[in-house]
């Protein structure tokens, strides 16, 4: 959507997918809105002028409005002028373009134990935390900066086929405590983890992941090394 002031104000088309699914006679639908284009409107800007003067009913999910909290996620089709909003596949839709990612993301985590598994000792609350090296610290808070907004998820062709692959959002996390040295699990525990089609051989390396990966992470290049060193561990 632009943001370049004009002077006569363009109207924008913005097209949704509505769909309740815990209404029994809802149908699967696009509406189309028109508003009238604003100074520095957004998306979610647009979407809450609809809801509150078209549609108070339409459902969307928008919580920090900074790209932290990867509430917001939803497919759009990106031309100027008419914009068409669709809810992310993949996961259980709660209506129009809100879906459950909280839900997935949950299974995802308790399946693949995404916390630092660390040895079991008394707590001393006065020992200071172990020194880790800055670059070490770099490279996984590089993989930390996932938002679980499922865009990758939606966008991998494998998830849609495969209800239970964990998707480039559970093997980025696979990685991530992989090279954490808190974390005791071994190489082989972690490799047991994903290491089938659910997991690492599911990925067919179409590059969606990483096309759609809002936070720009390196999914498709942690995915390969994974699979590489698995192999090399296998031979
Ligand atoms: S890896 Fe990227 S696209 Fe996938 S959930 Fe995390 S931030 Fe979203």
């Amino acid at each position: 959507m632009s943001e370049i002031a004009t002077a006569r104000p363009r109207t924008l088309e913005i097209e949704v997918l509505r769909h309740n699914p815990s209404d029994p006679a809802s149908t699967p639908r696009l509406e189309r809105f028109e508003i009238e284009e604003a100074d520095g409107m957004t998306l979610f800007i647009a979407l809450n002028e609809i809801r509150e003067n078209q549609d108070p009913t339409l459902q969307f999910d928008f919580v920090c409005r900074a790209g932290i909290c990867g509430a917001c996620g939803m497919l759009i089709d990106g031309r100027p002028g008419l914009v068409t909003l669709a809810p992310l596949p993949v996961f259980r839709l709660i209506g129009d373009l809100s879906v459950d990612t909280g839900a997935w993301m949950q299974g995802m985590a308790e399946r693949l134990e995404t916390w630092v598994h660390m040895r079991e000792q008394e707590p001393d609350l006065g020992a200071l935390e172990e020194r880790m090296e800055p670059a070490l610290a770099e490279e996984i808070y590089e993989l930390e900066r996932c938002i679980e907004c499922g865009c990758c998820v939606a966008a991998c062709a494998t998830a849609h086929m495969r209800e239970d692959f964990v998707g480039a959002a559970g093997l980025e996390k696979i990685a991530r405590f992989r090279l954490d040295p808190r974390d005791t699990r071994t190489d082989e525990q972690f490799y047991e983890l994903i290491g089938d089609e659910n997991g690492v051989f599911g990925c067919m390396t179409l590059l969606g992941c990483e096309d759609h990966c809002p936070k720009n992470l390196t999914l498709s290049t942690q995915i390969a090394f994974l699979r590489r060193k698995m192999l090399i561990a296998a031979s």
